[in-house]
């Protein structure tokens, strides 16, 4: 999808996967970016979080995410964003409908998404947000690095055990997960805790449909892959990198191109796709 939108845009860019076995080799390829002449690049799971220490400017809502994805490369310094965010909130507007302001939102994880989701329910001004992990001290934490912004918004943390009342009321179901993302992995909660009306957006869109997305639909939820997110977020990382104040980078191309890649994962992974 990066590669189709710099095309249509008449970029001379080329989007290249480099994979990162280890943090100490985080450290090395990110000192190689710098030098190179990238304009930019995205960090994914597991090290947006150790990326956030490795920028030399980072943005207020990557700082209080807690987690970096997108750093634009300008004379040899590191400026680190989070387009998540801005991704989902625009995925959750234009693809299903739903406005976070004065809604109560359910949040499953409390990692480098969650924290992107935290934030944006928080300046979207939802009226309470509940943080549902395993590592109760985790999301603790996310709360606390938002304290000073909440406003009107309250923020809570539960545990798994405690969350089936809190979710069944929740306008809002997202899973920042990743209890989902292979074929064989169970809904990281029942289908029991859902309900018709509620919306439900996994971020996790390499199964289709993913086992949440399932869950919530065989109960009359209105459900949604991750999907919409990626490529929004992805759109939003092309915006900063490209810096026009006339163009915006165009979503559908960058949709036509991503759901064709799907398609053709599916295919040799044997999936079904369904969606
Ligand atoms: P991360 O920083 O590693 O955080 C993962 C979180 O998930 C942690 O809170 C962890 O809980 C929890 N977790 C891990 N395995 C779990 C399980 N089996 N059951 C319940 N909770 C579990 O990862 P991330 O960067 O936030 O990414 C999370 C997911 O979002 C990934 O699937 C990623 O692909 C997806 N994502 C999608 C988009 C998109 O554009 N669609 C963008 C960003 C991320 P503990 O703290 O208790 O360990």
């Amino acid at each position: 999808m990066h590669n189709a939108v710099y095309r249509r845009l008449g970029l001379d860019w080329v989007y290249v996967p480099l994979e990162v076995p280890n943090e100490t080799d985080l450290l090395r390829v990110v000192s190689a970016l710098r030098a190179l002449p990238f304009v930019g690049f995205n960090i994914t799971m597991p090290y947006k979080q150790a990326m956030l220490t490795l920028c030399d400017e980072v943005a207020m809502l990557a700082q209080m995410a807690g987690a970096v994805n997108t750093v634009h490369v300008v004379d040899g310094r590191l400026i680190g964003y989070n387009t998540d965010g801005r991704g989902l909130l625009e995925t959750l507007q234009n693809d299903c409908g739903f406005m976070p302001e004065a809604k109560s939102v359910v949040v499953l994880g409390a990692g480098g998404a969650a924290g992107a989701a935290f934030v944006s329910f928080v300046l979207g001004k939802a009226a309470r947000i509940t943080l549902v992990n395993r590592d109760l001290d985790r999301a603790e934490a996310l709360v606390d690095r938002m304290g000073g912004h909440l406003r009107n918004t309250i923020a809570e943390v539960l545990s798994y055990d405690e969350a089936e009342e809190r979710v069944s009321r929740a306008d809002l179901i997202i899973n920042a997960t990743p209890a989902g993302m292979k074929t064989d992995d169970d809904s990281p909660i029942p289908a029991s805790w859902m309900r018709p009306g509620q919306t439900v957006l996994d971020m996790i869109y390499q199964v289709r449909p993913t086992p949440l997305v399932a869950a919530a639909q065989s109960v009359g939820a209105n459900a949604f892959d991750g999907l919409g997110m990626l490529i929004s977020q992805a759109a939003t990382a092309v915006d900063i990198w490209h810096n026009s104040a006339q163009v915006r980078t165009p979503r559908d191309v960058m949709r036509e191109a991503a759901e064709a890649e799907l398609r053709d994962f599916h295919n040799a992974e044997g999936i079904d796709d369904r969606a």
